[in-house]
């Protein structure tokens, strides 16, 4: 198929028959005028390549080339060739859809994240009978293996052209470009044509597996006052076997997800009774809750933290000192108190720094580092609220260690290792990002200088392997992010440090040095956990609901086999509570087997049961929540099992 694309061609200069194309390799290869991308990339030995980038812009494999230039070919494989794939895969849904309901109109169908979609115009909606159908004739067309061909053609002649083809929102998005714009390129495959930049995948048979994955309304253009168009989803990738495994992960993600185990577990209620956003514990999921901030409390306590708290509301006044007002105003909710307005906390800083300045300070009295499991509220957007993960009130395992410039290489690497503690015990990996100087930046270049080498040294020093994200710290200070990896490999923020020079300023603190002269201390912001009600979510579905043992709200129930065995129940129970195991009894009057089975569902670690073998020999027999069954043993061995690997945090 004629390759249409041409690239700065300048008809002034000395033409020769011959360009020079530069590859990744370093290696520069004299190439004939006119040869498509997949022919220089082949030269150069690249045979994988679904399209190129020319000069850093996404290419046709067929483009033809016109001047030097430097090329790279984008592999199937890669984030930018799957996008495309995705991409040519919409078009392919948009041809089988007008090829079996002709009357169908089209809108758009871009590449998104995980996939892509097309929305059309159509009065019935869309059944999964219509799914698979459309999903069969993307095969066939898949199978024909038709070329996508790429014309370009005036403002005007296309209009007429997608005019002739009653195909109106294609007319609108041509009327809507911008006037300086006076050809547009057009995608042709089978008898299906598209308003399209591209790039697409040569012919349809690059599309190696896809899947149809559901259905949805979608206004045009994503403005309600315009007419609602139904837009199916679907996704694509260059192997049936990448497909399967992300469908796999799908699946395992839906199973996971922590609203659903939040319910089935009885952990906690999100509901509009009570407000978007607005988490509401009930007794197991306070459990769990609980069992995360008493770890976390002993743990500061022993790392030389002091615990502070502050009130939930303070003086708009201060923050109007913090810069929040000017800066972060939209997500604070503000109230009025005897004719004074007041901002409920945001962030805890504020308090912490007044406890600061409540005495004078000397060289000796640093670093003072102080705790506050504190709880604020943050006017998060009604459409990113999400469980547990984005809410509008959460609570942060919140610190802030004020500390001479000298100290804070070693209060990092302390924070470093504290991370790396609490991730060893709730049984995550993680990657470390310094994020460093933003271009909209207050502060000198020096105290930019010193936060951030005692970052990357405390790094360095502690053997911590890191990326670098150039230009992402916040705009007082450079930061690290710890982000953990979920069981099915997600990445979630939790643990950050961020150096700040402003605050101290601007509150004025200062501490006595050797010297007998006021210094200006050093803040570091860190949490550990990040947001408490996040952290709970991302446990929930990395574990899919089954916590270890030390973190499980109820760790053992008895289950008695008849009703007869109750009294010894009711016994062995009260043994486990004044042991301080977290115990339940099942002592109601249904098979065993079904009670077992409800314990298990609950993710209960041990079910022990009781019958007339257990009383004669003063024992329980043990079922695990996998369904394994252990040797009976005594209640004390019992109870000493479990106290021991809660000890270890197992
Ligand atoms: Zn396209
Ligand atoms: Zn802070």
């Amino acid at each position: 198929m004629f390759s249409w694309l041409v690239l700065f061609l300048d008809s002034g200069a000395k033409m020769s028959n011959y360009l020079k194309i530069s590859f990744p390799s370093g290696t520069v290869r004299d190439v004939p005028r006119g040869s498509s991308a997949r022919e220089a990339l082949e030269l150069d030995g690249h045979f994988l390549a679904v399209a190129a980038s020319i000069a850093d812009k996404a290419v046709d494999i067929n483009a033809a080339l016109y001047e030097d230039c430097s090329i790279v070919g984008i592999e199937a494989n890669s984030q930018q060739g799957l996008e495309i794939i995705r991409h040519s895969a919409s078009h392919i849904m948009a041809e089988a859809v007008k090829s079996l309901f002709p009357a169908i109109k089209v809108a758009i169908g871009p590449a998104i994240e995980s996939g892509f979609y097309y929305d059309f115009e159509r009065e019935e909606p869309f059944t999964s009978a219509d799914l698979e159908l459309i999903e069969q004739k993307m095969r066939e067309i898949i199978a024909e293996d038709g070329a996508f061909s790429r014309e370009e053609m005036s403002r005007s002649e296309a209009t007429l052209l997608f005019e002739k083809l009653g195909e109106s929102y294609k007319v609108e998005l041509i009327n809507d470009l911008p006037p300086e714009v006076t050809n547009v390129s057009i995608y042709r495959q089978g008898d299906f044509v598209d308003l399209c930049r591209g790039p697409h995948i040569a012919s349809t048979g690059k599309v190696g597996a896809f899947k149809l994955l559901s259905v949805a309304g979608a206004y045009w253009r994503g403005d309600e006052k315009n007419k609602m168009l139904q837009r199916i989803y679907g996704t694509a990738f260059s192997s049936k076997q990448e497909l399967d495994e992300y469908l796999h992960l799908v699946e395992e993600a839906k199973r996971r997800d922590h609203r659903r185990i939040g319910k089935d577990l009885d952990l906690f209620q999100v509901s509009e009774e009570a407000g978007a956003g607005l988490v509401i514990f009930h007794p197991k999921g306070m459990m769990l809750r609980y069992l995360i901030e008493e770890w976390e409390r002993k743990e500061h306590i022993k790392r030389g933290y002091q615990m502070v708290m502050g009130p939930q509301i303070l003086k708009a006044d201060l923050w109007k000192l913090s810069g929040h007002y000017d800066n972060y105003r939209e997500n604070m909710y503000f109230t009025e108190v005897d004719g004074q307005s007041y901002g409920i906390k945001p962030m805890n800083c504020i308090s912490h720094m007044l406890i600061y300045k409540s005495q004078l300070r000397s060289y000796r009295d640093l670093p003072i580092r102080y705790f506050e499991l504190g709880t604020v509220h943050r006017h998060e957007k009604a459409g990113v609220l999400h469980g547990l993960m984005r809410v509008r009130q959460f609570t942060q395992d919140d610190a802030h260690i004020i500390c001479t410039p000298e100290q804070l290489s070693s209060e990092i690497k302390g924070v470093a290792d504290f991370v790396a503690t609490a991730m060893q015990i709730f049984g995550f990996e993680y990657e470390v990002e310094l994020s460093t100087r933003p271009v909209k930046s207050i502060g000198s270049d020096s105290d930019w200088e010193l936060a951030t080498s005692a970052l990357r040294g405390a790094l360095v020093e502690s053997a911590i392997p890191y990326d670098v994200h150039q230009g992402d710290g916040a705009f007082y200070g450079p930061k690290i992010d710890f982000k953990i990896k979920d069981a099915l490999n997600r990445k979630w923020q939790c643990a950050t440090i961020q150096c700040d020079f402003t605050l101290p300023e601007r509150f004025e603190l200062h501490y006595i040095g050797e010297d007998g002269l006021r210094h200006r201390p050093v803040m570091l912001h860190r949490v550990i956990l990040g947001a408490i009600e996040r952290f709970m979510g991302v446990l929930i579905e990395h574990f899919a609901g089954a916590f270890p043992l030390w973190l499980s709200p109820v760790q053992a129930v008895v289950v008695t086999v008849t009703d007869k065995h109750i009294p010894y129940g009711q016994k062995v129970l009260e043994l486990l509570k004044s042991a301080g195991i977290r115990s339940e009894g099942d002592f109601r009057n249904e098979k065993l087997g079904y009670k077992v089975r409800e314990a298990q569902l609950q993710k209960t670690p041990y079910a022990l049961v009781v019958g007339d073998k257990e009383i004669e020999n003063g024992t329980v027999a043990l079922r695990k929540r996998g369904g394994e069954q252990l040797p009976s043993v005594s209640v004390e061995e019992f109870i000493r099992e479990v106290v021991s690997l809660s000890q270890r945090y197992e």
